[in-house]
């Protein structure tokens, strides 16, 4: 039997993992995804290194049923492998975790504390350790956390102009996409790009989306915040909001559940366009409401990254990620054109580079160090 490691990355309706020997790691057995989980749509996809790709239907499967497909899958599809490590994203480690940790029954009941700071998140990346300790009761799982990236922020931007003692019971900026941003800044390392002396804001635009300015390789501040909906205008998360709105509609009609369905999945570009969450869709249709709601999106990052520069003291470089980073050529044309008044480093413009983000990879390479 050959050791190998897991990666797990629990989403809110979906999960994405990949298997690979442990003495392999950048050569992936098996990967995939479940997606669309608790609808009727539900599905699961594995993804062999070697022979074709499979789909299997899980209709109304919760992401513990759909786990344990998954686990009996990886038994039938890498009989050879002992899983020895999994590596779990987790999307809130508080102000406690600010780095990989070994998973124990304390680490757990930390993370559930957290629950109340990112419930529609926090709960899946849990199940996913109960289901993953349950099948391999002799491995070692690690958390690794979206939020620990930018714990070293300086307080200003981890601070909310609230009374202190807010702050103290963790009512703060804390910001997510951590596990995506480490995996780009690797990267750049990795191509040589230096990070020392350089102001770059990482514009990961997927169906949730952020900006994370990285001064001299570290997060200086980030436009998600005390939740995954502060910052940028995403699939269906509202993003930058005037707190009075929220006020507004609690005073008229809204409980805090229903606002919190409008804010997390009725906004963003769904509800500006009426139309769909999804990007292409939007540049696929000829209704003014999707091309409103595309240059709202685009005039959104402009601003947010604007204000990185200015958090930064300058800008040498947009390094963008996430579905719409990589594949929308004319989304990142029209966010450069827009930062085009920014002088760039030694007046020669800003650089614009696209670089996926490859969270399983770090998962995979936390976990390996703790074996
Ligand atoms: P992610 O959450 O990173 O998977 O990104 C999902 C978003 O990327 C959706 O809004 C998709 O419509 C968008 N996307 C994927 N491919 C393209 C493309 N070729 N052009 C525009 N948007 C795309």
């Amino acid at each position: 039997m050959t050791d190998a490691l897991l990666a797990l990355n629990a989403g809110s309706s979906s999960f994405k993992f990949v298997i690979a020997r442990a003495d392999a790691l950048d050569q992936p057995v098996l990967g995939g995804s479940a997606e669309r989980l608790g609808s009727e749509q539900g599905v699961l996809s594995l993804k062999p290194a070697q022979g074709p790709s499979s789909r299997q239907a899980l209709p109304d499967a919760t992401h513990q049923q759909a786990l344990t497909v998954l686990f009996d899958a990886l038994a039938e599809h890498c009989p050879g492998l002992t899983v020895r490590g999994i590596g779990h994203r987790i999307v809130h480690g508080g102000a406690i975790f600010t780095d990989p940790v070994r998973i124990t029954p304390d680490v757990v009941g930390d993370l559930t504390r957290l629950v109340p700071l990112a419930p529609l998140h926090q709960p899946h990346g849990l199940a996913a350790i109960d289901a993953a300790r349950a099948r391999y009761p002799e491995a070692i799982q690690v958390a690794c956390f979206d939020t620990a990236f930018h714990a070293g922020k300086p307080w200003i931007h981890q601070a909310i102009a609230l009374p202190k003692r807010y702050y103290t019971e963790g009512v703060r900026r804390y910001g997510f996409h951590g596990i995506a941003c480490e995996s780009i800044t690797s990267a750049l390392i990795a191509d040589g790009f230096p990070l020392e002396e350089r102001a770059i804001a990482i514009a990961h635009l997927g169906n949730g989306c952020s900006v994370t300015a990285v001064k001299n390789g570290r997060a200086l501040a980030t436009s998600m915040g005390f939740s995954a909906l502060d910052g940028l205008t995403m699939g269906t998360r509202c993003g930058h909001i005037d707190p009075g709105v929220l006020l507004h509609l609690l005073r008229n009609g809204h409980d805090a559940d229903s606002l919190e369905r409008l804010l997390y999945r009725e906004a963003g570009l769904l509800g500006l366009s009426g139309l769909s969450n999804d990007m292409r869709d939007l540049a696929a249709s000829d209704s003014d409401d999707a091309r409103d709601a595309i240059a709202f999106f685009i005039a959104r990052a402009v601003e947010e990254i604007s204000r990185m520069a200015g958090v930064m003291g300058g800008l040498d470089c947009v390094v963008f990620s996430g579905g719409i980073g990589e594949n929308a050529a004319d989304i990142r044309h029209a966010v450069m054109k827009g930062l085009s008044f920014l002088p760039g480093r030694e007046g020669t413009g800003i650089e614009c580079k696209v670089q996926p983000a490859d969270e399983e990879d770090q998962l995979l390479r936390a976990a390996k160090r703790f074996l």
